[in-house]
């Protein structure tokens, strides 16, 4: 499977993006390469705004829209083909493959952004630009600012966050956006099972990593969408736990948070095993309650719904299941007022997913939370946490489910349903196959 969309895709979002401007440039730059040590970089990841314009993987190129400009309205910036630094790097776009390839008007070596900016920006009222979140060019702008400000040309009078466009933009994924985050979808699952042989006592917590990492290139994946997060034991209570450097012990649960990337697009899921292959009384009792918030919630992803209530949804069974347990005492409705279910779910019940793992776009919109529509993925990820010293019968326990949902109008579709959840199926998974 191709990992890029037609140049006519980028081409009809840049069109959608300027339709939104009321004039003014917009500057997007993509995002450099990451340092690592002193001489080498990690793995480039392209800003999730530049790439779902341009398509383009290639480190600080700069998009510039103008949709005023009498000659071009999109003009691609872009390092210059440099064969003595491609021997090292691979080969780089250039500005004249640039062009052709990727269906911009315009395209120019990227040593010429600030002379061509001062120009385009003058006597402009707006400037589109995300300030803050790269130096480098915030520098260059500052610069042209106080260029612009003693000639007769004034400088924008106005900073828009172009993420108020493209993050509106990026919410609603396209059939070709899902297909990519079907077959993200479809590797983990494949990952989870080749993963799931390697759940047992006596295991490493890194072995179980290194065969999800191996199962999501191995299939096509560009990778994994973000650390897998392999939690054995009371590991499972620290939600960023990333050492996965401990033992699996007969036991105790295992809680996996992994997804694979592909087309850029993230799968995010989360499941809780038990390491010897069967549920304790206390790990099924909370199970079921976290499978049961998780259901609830998934219910609550359709057309028209609010995005809270799928949160609000999986809190009311989690604070009732938590009654029944005897971990919390009072009446639920008061309990979900104190938010007493807190120390156990510090987290909220899912994000938007797409090109970013948390994917962008606003939740709440000026201040009211936003209704669901089709096209809009999230994830549906309740837990529970007992870290060890919380005084509960199930101290050093933490379980997570976590799924894929596409908000569509026939219901809500599970990308992730492929890979086993309810207890009888977890108990059954992946016990067939030869020994390791
Ligand atoms: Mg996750
Ligand atoms: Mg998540």
């Amino acid at each position: 499977m191709t990992t890029s969309l037609p140049p006519s895709v980028y081409r009809d979002r840049r069109a959608a993006f300027m339709n939104q401007m009321t004039g003014g440039v917009a500057v997007i730059p993509a995002s450099s390469a990451v340092r690592r040590g002193r001489t080498l970089t990690y793995p480039y990841q392209a800003d999730g705004d530049f790439y779902w314009l341009t398509g383009l993987r290639e480190p600080d190129a700069v998009l510039v829209l103008t949709p005023d400009h009498p000659d071009h309205q999109t003009a691609l910036f872009i390092a210059p083909q440099d064969p003595a630094r491609e021997v090292w790097e691979g080969r780089r776009l250039g500005v004249h493959d640039a062009l052709e390839q990727l269906g911009v008007d315009a395209a120019f070596s990227l040593d010429r952004l600030g002379e061509l900016l001062t120009r385009w920006l003058g006597g402009m009222r707006q400037l589109y630009y995300a300030w803050g979140a790269l130096p480098e060019h915030d520098a260059l702008l500052s610069k042209l600012w106080s260029r612009l400000g003693s000639r007769a040309l004034p400088a924008p009078t106005a900073l828009i966050a172009p993420g108020r466009i493209a993050h509106e933009l990026r919410l609603r994924k396209s059939a070709a956006e899902l297909a990519f985050m079907r077959r993200s979808a479809a590797i983990t699952a494949g990952a989870f099972t080749e993963a799931r042989r390697w759940v047992r006592p006596g295991g490493k917590e890194y072995e179980v990593e290194g065969v999800l990492i191996g199962a999501f290139r191995r299939q096509g994946a560009e990778g994994p969408a973000y650390n897998p997060i392999v939690a054995a034991g009371a590991h499972a209570t620290t939600l960023h736990y990333e050492r996965n450097d401990g033992p699996l012990s007969a036991g105790e649960l295992l809680l996996i948070d992994a997804g694979a990337q592909v087309g850029g697009y993230a799968c995010d899921v989360s499941r809780t095993l038990p390491i010897d292959g069967r549920f304790s009384a206390p790990q099924r009792a909370l199970y079921d309650v976290v499978l049961a918030a998780q259901e609830a919630a998934i219910a609550r992803l359709r057309p028209g719904m609010s995005v809270q209530a799928f949160h609000l949804a999986a809190v009311e069974v989690l604070t009732e299941g938590l009654v029944a347990l005897g971990v919390l005492r009072g009446a639920s409705a008061d309990l979900i007022a104190q938010e007493a279910y807190r120390p156990y779910y510090p987290h909220s019940t899912g994000h938007w997913l797409g090109l970013d793992t948390h994917d962008v776009g606003e939740y709440q919109p000026d201040g009211v939370w936003r209704t669901l529509e089709p096209g809009m993925v999230l994830t549906v990820e309740p837990g529970l946490y007992f870290p060890t010293g919380a005084g509960t019968a199930f101290d050093g326990i933490g379980l997570r489910l976590e799924d894929d949902v596409v908000v569509t109008t026939d219901g809500p579709e599970v990308l992730t349903a492929a890979i086993p959840r309810t207890i009888a199926d977890i108990e059954s998974f992946g016990t067939e196959g030869p020994p390791l």
